[in-house]
């Protein structure tokens, strides 16, 4: 399965097809699949910056189409308090490992699900990668964006 991420501007809220046209920092930019962008902006808006979002659907089985390994994951720059967000819908984890190869540190949400296609009305990997993404957005918007906004620079101190 192909995804498609691009460039995303999370000031403009727009994608950007060539960064050099493109004004605003670095920053702002994201790396981001088209149907992402929901929970990209709802961070952004609490103050929490994604740098990737982007799902993926990896065909498993032998039997095309039937098994797959879905993945939908943010990586938001930094590691932030669980508190803030709390807890995570169903399925959803906070991962802050360090990647022991280069040290550097993982500070994502991700969802990972081994999933089946029963071959039942309307169902298709990507109405599962939409549902799961909806599901996440439903969740961001029962934080207080403003609130989260002020924990996360409270912390900071
Ligand atoms: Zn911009």
């Amino acid at each position: 399965m192909e995804t498609n991420s691009r460039l995303y501007c999370m000031e403009c809220r727009q994608f950007v097809p060539v960064r050099d046209v493109h004004d605003c920092p670095s920053e702002y930019f994201a790396a981001v699949d088209r149907e992402m962008v929901g929970i990209v902006d709802r961070l952004y808006k609490m103050g929490i910056t994604p740098m990737i979002a982007v799902w993926s659907a990896i065909d498993m089985g032998d039997i095309k189409d039937c098994e797959y390994l879905l993945t939908v994951k943010v990586d938001i720059e930094r590691r932030i308090s669980e508190a803030v967000l709390g807890e995570l819908p169903s399925g959803w984890k906070y991962h802050w490992e360090t990647v022991t190869a280069d040290m550097s540190e993982l500070h994502m949400i991700a969802y990972v699900e081994h999933w089946y296609n029963f071959g039942f009305d309307g169902e298709s990997v990507e109405n599962r990668i939409g549902e799961l993404i909806k599901e996440f957005e439903a969740f961001l918007d029962t934080r207080d964006s403003e609130a989260v906004k002020a924990l996360l620079l409270l912390m900071e101190v």
